[in-house]
């Protein structure tokens, strides 16, 4: 394991362009959906999860109708066995719904007729699938975990790799709330100087960024020639994805935030 983890973070910090945790996270997703979709889709247990989250949350339902609609692909039909089993589900769950009537007093309070007790919202939101019961934010967040862990062991343990990540383009602002969020859990003193190094890396990436952004900001004048704004062109794209990571990142925060820690509090 340890060597599998080293050679994908090498892997993630050779790819110079985006964070590392970008790249193996996307990485997971991909992996993940594939393995559904092909081959787990057709497991009992794993339909019967399925069917508790109600599906998989809109970030990644459409990611995997977008993989399942590509050409020669046959995940179309784990695609629709997937979809048929949550949809009875809901059915079963809508049809609950018949039984609600709103409150005289408090009308903005939905009650169960006969009862007294309220219907919470949560309890309503249930059937709608979010970042904290999909099955694939949560392997992916697991897996995060489990990189962003091996991550800090390695570069505690190898000057050599850490230099090689103060070099990289270093880490998105939510990937690195994350790895903050991990070295905080940990008791190992060792991290400390280490953290110290992180957030100076951290620091240095942004000053980098709003050089760029000005550089870009400047460069739109008249004076400067289109080949020469053209230079500059991917500053966007890039500072967008360094401050909010890569599409879907929030949802593997929100999925790990939620189930360290606080998950008592928002669970009905
Ligand atoms: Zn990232
Ligand atoms: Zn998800």
């Amino acid at each position: 394991m340890r060597d599998v983890a080293l050679n994908y973070i090498h892997e993630a910090l050779r790819d110079s362009k985006r964070c590392l945790f970008c790249y193996l996270e996307s990485k997971f997703e991909s992996r993940f959906i594939d393995s559904y979709l092909g081959e787990h889709v057709m497991d009992a247990k794993t339909r019967q999860k399925v069917i508790e989250s109600r599906g998989f949350c809109n970030y990644h339902s459409y990611k995997m109708f977008t993989s399942a609609n590509k050409p020669c692909s046959n995940d179309g039909l784990g695609m629709a066995l997937t979809l048929k089993s949550v949809a009875e589900q809901l059915l079963k769950d809508v049809k609950s719904h018949k039984n609600l009537e709103f409150a005289q007093l408090k009308p903005r309070i939905l009650r169960f007729k006969n009862k007294r007790k309220p219907l919470s919202t949560l309890k309503l939101s249930k059937i709608v699938p979010s970042a904290f019961n999909c099955p694939a934010c949560h392997h992916i967040s697991e897996m995060m975990q489990i990189y962003m862990q091996a991550f800090l062991r390695e570069i505690s343990q190898d000057e050599i790799l850490l230099k090689v990540y103060e070099e990289s383009s270093g880490m998105c602002i939510p990937h690195y709330v994350m790895v903050l969020q991990i070295a905080a859990e940990s008791f190992d003193e060792k991290l400390a100087p280490l953290m110290k190094r992180l957030v100076e890396r951290q620091i240095k990436s942004l000053e980098k960024m709003l050089t760029e952004l000005s550089t870009y900001i400047e460069k739109q004048d008249y004076q400067f020639s289109s080949e020469e704004r053209a230079k500059t062109e991917r500053t966007i794209g890039e500072s967008l994805t360094k401050i909010v990571g890569r599409q879907g990142t929030e949802q593997a925060l929100t999925n790990m935030l939620q189930t360290r820690g606080n998950a008592h509090e928002i669970e009905p």
